[in-house]
């Protein structure tokens, strides 16, 4: 199959979440399947650093409110020559210093830049003669390209036959404009009804994506089902429900030559299952890292974008009582300013049992998911969430909450259910602080048992979610949406 990729972000261009991860290894293995896959990205600031070299390539006229604006285009490729990568380049736009704002506040042109960026996409990635197969979109973002190709491209020659596969990595973030923004689309208004990309008077981007995709995907099962709901559907579900036929759920794939302990070289110590002393020292060297005292005590890791979503809160309401207890904290978050006052008062008052880093450091991600006895995601919501299943890997057992696809990839361990069972990690329901910490108790006290934890550790070491795994979904989908 022809696939054209399109998203906001991808490892190791650029990186805010886990869509990066997703959307830099999915071509890659889709490439090692057989298939041509292109990839195209927004050319940021920034992207120089990365291990890709870009190539200026001819321009392209784009059209834009009622003209034409010529826009930059560079050309590289991922996976070692397996997937071309087409950048979108446009300074006044791309060349800031965030992705999609900064200090905690969105860019508030934020409409016309994914404007152009997919109007671009649809522009630059014209292949005469050879419509792509699939054009496979992801979250709002790049939901225009979606609607774009059913509507403005629709007769289009260099679009002929293509069709949509739209993912939806989280529901939460739905790019809502003001009305006066809708010009820019240059989507005719026919466009802008509650059926299509009206909402409550504002120019929903998602939207786009959802009632123009031939196929719609999120990135687990659970959280496929949890989106029709109100509690989860922020305000969608209704649209979701009329397409449920249509919606399905690939839960993320890792990739394990990234996220290996036997090979990562971020670790000051490399283990695996069959061998895991390594680990005692990638513990002992975080503590040092982050200046905890480097003793035998439970080390709970967390890394996480600082969102309500991630149950921030809640961590933030049990620490005072967590930290009366013989244990240790490493957290790596950065986002609401409200959380990392919070999170770094507390760490000042307990220095010698909670450190705080409030940045995004990759390497440092690394390195709490090896040295840490367990990890930390109560999220309110998960779509799939990548960090737990890094922790699986790493042997650092989860504790999550049972949503999305924490439900879907964590087994949680049942006090009354002899060991051996199939548990991985631990596991709670209602998101409140009590809650919480009963289940962090029970993970204690299991700790303490070393045959029972390190049975904990090696199962879920052992489990396979890989993105090879995930890429076969993905081609099944696009399969579907051929056959429509
Ligand atoms: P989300 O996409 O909702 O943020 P995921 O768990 O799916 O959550 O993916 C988060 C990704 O971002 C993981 O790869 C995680 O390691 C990384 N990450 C999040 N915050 C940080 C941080 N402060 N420093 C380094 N990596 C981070």
């Amino acid at each position: 199959m022809n696939i054209l990729m399109l998203a906001s972000e991808a490892v190791p261009l650029a990186k805010t979440g886990g869509l990066a991860d997703v959307v830099g290894t999915l071509p890659i293995e889709l490439a090692r399947l057989g298939h041509d896959v292109r990839l195209a990205l927004p050319r940021y600031a920034g992207i120089e650093a990365a291990p890709v070299t870009l190539k200026k390539a001819p321009a392209v006229r784009v059209p834009w409110r009622g003209d034409q604006l010529e826009v930059g285009i560079e050309t590289g490729a991922l996976g070692g020559g397996a997937v071309p990568l087409t950048c979108i380049r446009y300074d006044p736009f791309f060349a800031r210093p965030g992705l999609y704002g900064e200090d905690g506040r969105d860019y508030p042109d934020n409409l016309e830049r994914f404007v152009l960026f997919c109007r671009a996409v649809m522009e630059a990635c014209k292949q005469p003669g050879r419509p792509p197969d699939v054009l496979h979109a992801h979250d709002w973002q790049s939901a225009l390209a979606v609607a774009y190709l059913k509507t403005l491209y629709r007769n289009d020659p260099a679009w002929v036959g293509t069709r949509a596969l739209f993912t939806i990595h989280n529901i939460g973030y739905q790019g809502h404009f003001p009305v006066s923004a809708y010009d820019a689309t240059g989507l005719p208004w026919s466009e802008y009804t509650p059926e299509r990309l009206e909402y409550y008077g504002q120019v929903n981007l998602l939207k786009g994506g959802l009632v123009h995709a031939d196929i719609l995907n999120t990135v687990s099962p659970t959280y496929a089902r949890e989106i029709q709901t109100a509690e989860f559907g922020y305000g969608l579900e209704g649209v979701l429900q009329v397409r449920k036929d249509r919606l399905f759920g690939v839960t993320n794939g890792i990739d394990y030559n990234v996220w290996n302990p036997a090979t990562d070289s971020h670790l000051p110590a490399r283990y695996s299952a069959a061998d895991l002393s390594g680990k005692r020292e990638c513990k002992r060297a975080l503590q040092t890292e982050v200046k905890l005292p480097a003793r035998d005590v439970p080390l709970v890791g967390m890394v996480s974008r600082l969102a309500f979503q991630k149950g921030i809160d809640l961590i933030v309401d049990i620490l005072p009582r967590l930290l009366e207890l013989d244990v240790q904290m490493v957290v790596l978050g950065s986002g609401d300013p409200s959380y990392q006052t919070l999170l770094a008062e507390l760490s000042a008052r307990h220095p010698d049992k909670l450190a705080v880093r409030l940045v995004f450091d990759e390497r440092l991600a690394h390195r709490i998911e090896a040295g840490a006895d367990l990890f930390l995601m109560p999220s309110r919501y998960e779509p799939c969430g990548l960090n737990q299943l890094y922790s699986l890997r790493y042997g650092t057992v989860p504790v999550v909450r049972k949503t999305g696809g924490l439900a879907d990839t964590v087994v949680p361990y049942a006090p009354d259910v002899r060991l051996g069972a199939a548990a991985t990690g631990f596991g709670f329901e209602k998101p409140e602080p009590e809650v919480l910490l009963s289940t962090l108790l029970l993970a204690l006290r299991v700790y303490r048992d070393k045959e029972e934890w390190t049975g904990l550790m090696r199962r879920g070491m052992q489990q396979d979610f890989s993105c090879q795994r995930s890429a076969r979904q993905y081609v099944e989908l696009y399969q579907r949406a051929l056959a429509l």
